[in-house]
């Protein structure tokens, strides 16, 4: 590929060429969700200019076509994590039904009255709550892993948790609210060596660097096309082949069953079993042409791009008396969490937005975490890599202007 260039890339992402209140946007909430390229929004179009049908299930053209197409996606995404077969990667609705997938099946089979689930104290919601009802329902329990002052996770905590009633950990690869990226193939080992499965929410991280599902060894990883330039309303799980095969089926209808009978029914096989229903196929064979897209770029360039930008911004921020960043992990990738003292993040928010400049305040459904530090919540400038140093300068320029209206 070419040496990765984001003014160049920046032009494959037309929605990032407007005004927004009278300036030029400024997107900066990359992990809310990412923007699409060209070629993803050309994919839904022609898909449903062209191929929509059912898949799976016609018996002519256009149906053959797009369950190629969907099939060839599932492909592309399982070489992209090097899954070793595509049958490993489940197509859900997002990283949130990805992981109620696992709580449902996997915890309604296995967890069992006094059974440990530990997650990071800095978990988004959805890495939490699905285990919280499953283990209700069970009598297990669920237990934060402590994080320390600076955002990074309590490693050696970990380890004293650890016991034979621990069976699984979950854990995100990257925190959305504080950027912190956690050392996931070292949660891996020790959770293994104790007897636990280990589930990564890689939401926040499978659009930052290559992961490697294998090298890491997790049982399970999850994440949302939405958040990795494809469409929303589509996730991933990826899930070790025996323990996908050993787990009931999530839902039931058609397309996850061999037969239905009255006597009693019988279910597909991998992947099949766990996608009840009519999918999101277009939705899916965008993906793919994100994944194709990514394939093209210079993605080591470009991780090296977006942590130049995060350390520029981090600079700037230290450089500038008022803000304070919450979250100074030695290990982060793309999100700089802060607050502008004597401003509460909503208004400084809504103030930036005035200067058509892109962020998300509040709490980023990670409660227990801002509970820990203390605060309602930040506001959070999130990178991706067609940002650029003046996106980050028009963050500073546009903050200065805040604190002189707030403070
Ligand atoms: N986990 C993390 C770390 C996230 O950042 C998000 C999205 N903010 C989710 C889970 C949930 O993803 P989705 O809403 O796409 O299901």
């Amino acid at each position: 590929p070419l040496p990765f260039d984001a003014e160049r890339v920046r032009a494959d992402f037309p929605i990032l060429n407007q005004e927004v209140n009278g300036h030029p946007l400024v997107y900066l909430d990359n992990a809310a969700t990412t923007q699409k390229p060209r070629a993803v929004i050309q994919a839904l179009v022609d898909y449903y200019e062209q191929d929509n049908s059912n898949v799976h299930r016609g018996a002519h053209a256009l149906a053959d076509r797009a369950t190629q197409k969907f099939e060839a996606a599932r492909v592309k995404v399982a070489a992209f994590i090097n899954a070793p077969e595509a049958r490993q990667v489940i197509w859900t609705r997002g990283t949130t039904e990805s992981i109620n997938l696992v709580a449902s099946s996997w915890g309604r089979a296995n967890l069992q009255a006094g059974d440990r689930v530990l997650v990071s104290a800095m978990e988004h919601h959805s890495n939490i709550v699905p285990w919280q009802l499953i283990a209700a329902e069970k009598g297990a329990s669920v237990e934060p892993i402590p994080v320390d002052a600076d955002g990074t996770l309590d490693m050696a905590a970990l380890e004293s948790m650890l016991d034979e009633r621990v069976r699984l950990v979950a854990c995100g690869h990257v925190s959305n609210a504080l950027g912190t990226v956690n050392p996931v193939a070292d949660i891996v080992r020790l959770a293994h060596a104790a007897g636990a499965l280990v589930l990564i929410d890689g939401a926040q991280a499978v659009s930052h660097w290559p992961v490697d599902v294998q090298a890491l060894d997790c049982d399970f990883y999850v994440f949302s096309a939405h958040k990795l330039f494809g469409p929303t309303g589509l996730g991933v799980l990826y899930g070790k082949r025996a323990l996908l095969e050993a787990m009931p089926p999530y839902q039931g209808g058609g397309e996850m069953i061999e037969t239905v009978s009255f006597a009693g029914t019988t279910f597909n096989q991998l992947p099949y079993k766990f996608e009840a229903g009519t999918p999101d196929i277009a939705g899916v064979i965008a993906f793919g042409a994100a994944i194709d897209y990514l394939n093209q770029l210079d993605r080591v360039g470009a991780a090296a791009h977006e942590q130049a930008l995060l350390t520029y911004a981090e600079e700037r921020a230290r450089a500038t008396p008022g803000i304070r960043l919450v979250g100074t992990s030695a290990h982060k990738t793309s999100v700089m969490s802060f607050l502008l003292e004597g401003a509460h993040p909503n208004d400084v928010g809504m103030l930036l937005d005035q200067q058509g400049v892109a962020v998300r305040t509040g709490n980023h459904c990670a409660q227990p975490i801002m509970e820990q530090f203390g605060i309602p919540g930040t506001v959070r400038a999130s990178l991706a890599f067609y940002n650029t140093r003046a996106d980050v300068d028009r963050l500073f320029e546009a903050l200065e202007k805040v604190r002189q209206f707030l403070i």
